[in-house]
């Protein structure tokens, strides 16, 4: 178990997600008047639950002490604890309403309707038979994120969060996830580092990884979302706020955000650009993922990972879409998409 102290009050703990090359979350502990406030929590794992414990006992705090919990998004790494954290401290748990609820729906959906409505999903995308069979079978199996817990809070964006003592404002930055919020720390930086205070970035900004941008996951969604649109507009938001230094939930801390942030873009600006070449002929979502740049070749990415693949590429169409720079073909079924 590794913790570090980040000056003026904010300490973190690495808690370990197990099987994932990320390695770990890393979970803040921001010091409050009534006790420390947690930004995010780690995955619901009992080596990871040991970790967070013992690393909150080195800091010198248990966690029996935390006040409150600030979830940045619903996912299973950074919420997966969360529940567990408020039955040992009696803590509060807030989360953006946006991603609330996704967790009420993943609550609430039975898993065969997930796996149906997955099906049905990549069946559109124009994903083959042999690729979409497994899912219809797949009935018993628990549904993705399992039952995370209800938020007792909904963080509303530009409000301060109930920090006793502190300045913490959360900062909505959809995208990865529709209420995905990054947290501004606005007291000066313990270093007097220049900047606007320290930035509790989440998924939404990271030093050495471009985060996952797919479409919205809902079975009972009917409007048009652009996630990659949100996000590119999240990054500019979070860019303009110049913070200090960045305290990302995953790998390390790093300074000039607003360069991290150009860089995003450029290499999303470049990925839209080098789709309209494949899609100077039409293809449908499936296809497109199978041509598009991925960490290895198509023909060795697995089935979940190959689901996450189309829908970044449904994701990348959506937006391009959006700017009249693609259109899909009328007529045809799966659904393809061509460059205008
Ligand atoms: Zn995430
Ligand atoms: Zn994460």
């Amino acid at each position: 178990m590794t913790t570090f102290d980040h000056g003026g009050g904010v300490r973190s703990v690495q808690v370990p997600i197990p099987d994932n090359p990320l390695g770990h979350t890393l979970v803040y502990a921001v010091d409050t008047d009534r006790g420390p406030v947690l930004v995010d929590t780690g995955w619901d794992d009992p080596a990871s639950w040991d970790a967070l414990v013992a690393g909150l006992v080195a800091l010198g705090t248990s966690v029996r002490e935390v006040y409150g919990v600030v979830v940045t998004h619903y996912h299973p790494d950074h919420h997966g604890l969360s529940g567990r954290v408020r039955e040992a401290s009696g803590s509060w748990i807030a989360l953006h309403a946006a991603d609330a609820a996704i967790v009420r729906r993943a609550r609430e959906t039975r898993p065969e309707r997930w796996f149906s409505y997955m099906a049905a999903r990549l069946t559109a995308a124009g994903a083959p038979e042999e690729h979409v069979a497994p899912l219809r079978s797949a009935r018993g199996r628990g549904a993705p994120g399992l039952s995370p817990a209800l938020p007792d809070r909904e963080i509303d964006p530009g409000e301060l969060l109930d920090l006793p003592g502190r300045r913490l404002r959360a900062v909505w930055t959809p995208g990865h996830t529709p209420g995905h919020v990054c947290l501004h720390l606005e007291e000066e930086h313990p270093a007097r580092l220049p900047g606007g205070g320290r930035l509790f970035s989440g998924d939404h900004l990271l030093p050495g990884i471009s985060p996952h941008i797919g479409l919205y996951g809902d079975p009972d969604g009917t409007t048009a979302t652009d996630p990659l649109g949100d996000y590119l507009d999240s990054l500019d938001r979070v860019g303009r706020l110049a913070p200090a230094e960045v305290l990302p939930a995953h790998q390390n801390t790093f300074t000039d955000a607003p360069s991290r942030v150009r860089q995003l873009l450029a290499h999303h600006e470049e990925r839209l650009t080098g789709l309209l070449a494949l899609l100077s002929r039409p293809l449908t979502p499936w296809q497109l993922a199978e041509r598009m740049t991925w960490n290895r070749p198509w023909a060795d990415i697995p089935h979940g990972s190959r689901n996450i693949a189309v829908s970044e590429a449904e994701a990348h169409l959506r937006r391009l879409v959006k700017l009249g720079r693609a259109e899909p073909v009328a007529g045809s079924e799966p659904v393809a998409y061509i460059a205008t």
